[in-house]
């Protein structure tokens, strides 16, 4: 892993001014969107030829430390991950120990399943000490539905004798109004969280935005560009913090053209791929929620059923 130090576009061999407003134009700002950029996205964005491209992404690799690692070195960054209690020891469980940093984790579920509630939770929790559950660090909230609600923060603080101002104090909240903003914002605390006191950089939502600013048939293929990107920054910086991500995802109300299933979350293949870990979240009976663990890279699939209380998420 490299430093926070920024490198910019220009930076790159082969990236001159006009290259690189060309590529900032394309939405590509920061030389990690590049790195994680295909040499065809980069072709048409820049209007060079893929040999060209294919350097241009190596040399954004390199400068960013981005290389081949050894099993032992992967191992020695796997002992540095650290975990969030949920608050339920069930979900928890499910989890393996609770909401992993150098990760980011997708929940997705219907309205009121319990998404914004989890991540409330989790902006509270975060701040705990480790041996009560948390990181000893704040949060970042970037809401796109305007629905943090610092009542809520209030209420959860107290269910766990945490100075309620305190909590409120150690959580910086962004409104994001559109697409782009969000992408900004993402950026924004990816710079925040390198002074190491954000624990968790939570999206809620991750594809609202995005949905409703990429309406049209055809503007599936850049909207699945953005949404890597932003996908992209948010993993470097929980890598690069050793933090935790969470995003929240609707489910297909209607099924679109793009994807049958009612119950499939939003994104497709991109947020799928890129998310460490997706949890279904669905209503049960007497105000229960089932999460449901559909993707991890090393954790069993599982369900744990947990409670959205008055003070905050519980078995
Ligand atoms: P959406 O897709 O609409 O964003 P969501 O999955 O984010 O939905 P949440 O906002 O997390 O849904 O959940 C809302 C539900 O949480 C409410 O319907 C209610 O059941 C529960 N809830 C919210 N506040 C409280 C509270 N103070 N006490 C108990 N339960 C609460
Ligand atoms: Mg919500």
């Amino acid at each position: 892993m490299s430093g926070g130090k920024a490198i910019s576009l220009e930076d790159l061999p082969g990236v001159g001014a006009t290259t690189a407003e060309k590529l900032r134009d394309a939405g590509f700002r920061e030389v990690s969107s590049v790195a994680a950029a295909s040499a065809s996205e980069l072709k048409d964005a820049v209007g060079i030829g893929e040999a060209a491209a294919n350097r241009i992404i190596m040399a954004a690799k390199e400068s960013l430390d981005i290389r081949f690692r050894t099993g032992r070195e992967m191992l020695e960054k796997r002992k540095s991950v650290k975990k969030i209690s949920t608050g339920s020891s069930a979900l928890d469980n499910l989890l393996g120990g609770g909401i992993e940093t150098q990760a980011i984790s997708e929940f997705y579920g219907e309205f009121g399943s319990g998404k914004t509630q989890i991540a409330h939770q989790a902006a509270v929790n975060v701040q705990l000490p480790e041996e009560k559950g948390g990181l000893g660090r704040g949060a970042i909230f970037i809401d796109t539905e305007n629905t943090f609600r610092p009542e809520r923060i209030i209420q959860m603080a107290e269910g766990l004798e945490l100075d309620p101002d305190e909590a409120l104090e150690r959580i910086q909240v962004a409104r994001a109004y559109n697409s782009d903003d969000q992408i900004l914002w993402a950026e924004k605390a990816a710079e925040i969280a390198q002074s190491g006191e954000v624990g968790l950089i939570i999206v809620d939502s991750l594809t609202a935005q995005f949905r409703s600013d990429y309406a049209g048939r055809g503007t599936l293929a850049s909207r699945q560009q953005k949404l890597n990107q932003h996908m992209h920054t948010l993993q470097r910086a929980a890598d690069l913090n050793n933090l935790a991500v969470i995003v929240t995802n609707q489910v297909m109300a209607k099924p679109d053209i793009f994807f049958g299933d009612p119950t499939a979350p939003i994104g497709g293949h991109i947020v799928g791929h890129t998310s460490t870990f997706r949890l279904y979240l669905r209503k049960s009976k007497g105000g229960k929620r089932v999460a449901r663990l559909v993707d991890s890279p090393n954790l069993p699939d599982g369900e744990a059923i947990f409670m959205v209380k008055q003070e905050g998420i519980r078995d």
